[in-house]
């Protein structure tokens, strides 16, 4: 059994056996259908079309991608019922002419005053760059204030963090090397 609640606040359940991909229940309040699914992972084949030419591939000729607004409102539901990783396929995703588009698409739900953070973010890596570590801290911070579950900011806390212990040269690109994965 799950309990998700309506948009109207009711409680609704629905009895899961563990295998559904996506079921509805109607609220007893409003009538609305709320969405229920055991799945905690999605994949998204944005199209079958590739711009490589691998020989034992099947690839179509032809350039059919999925209606980016279809994919917006499956983002939406997938986000509702719980869905915890999104994996984008093809063919090859990035192809798809709306591929960044879809990849920051959020709603207010899924990411309350997005533009604040999105602001704050581009301040905060604007002063990283110019190694000024922590002014660039504190906004990356108030990105996480809005949204906790932020992984750039999150990463950029972190490098502030390394890079105000151990500087580095004066010449600085903002460039920051990987030396592990
Ligand atoms: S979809 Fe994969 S296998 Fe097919 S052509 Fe593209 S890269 Fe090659």
């Amino acid at each position: 059994m799950k309990t998700r609640q309506c948009t109207c606040g009711t409680s609704v359940s629905h009895e899961m056996t563990g295998r559904e991909a996506l079921e509805r229940e109607a609220c007893p309040s409003c009538g609305k259908d709320v969405l229920f699914s055991s799945f905690i992972r999605m994949d998204v084949a944005m199209s079958e079309y590739c711009n490589l030419t691998c020989q034992m591939c099947r690839r179509p000729s032809e350039a059919i991608f999925m209606d980016k607004e279809i994919c917006k409102r499956g983002l939406t539901e997938a986000r509702e019922v719980g869905v915890e990783t999104i994996s984008f396929s093809g063919g090859e995703p990035f192809v798809h002419p709306a591929i960044y588009e879809i990849l920051d698409y959020h709603t207010e739900k899924s990411y309350p005053a997005m533009s604040d953070a999105m602001g704050h973010f581009r301040d905060g890596l604007a002063k990283y760059r110019k190694s000024d570590f922590a002014g660039a801290r504190a906004l990356f911070g108030r990105v996480l204030a809005i949204n906790p579950d932020d992984k750039a900011a999150q990463l950029y806390v972190g490098r502030c963090d390394q890079l105000t212990e151990s500087p580095p040269p004066e010449d600085w690109g903002g460039v920051w090397v990987m030396e592990h994965k």
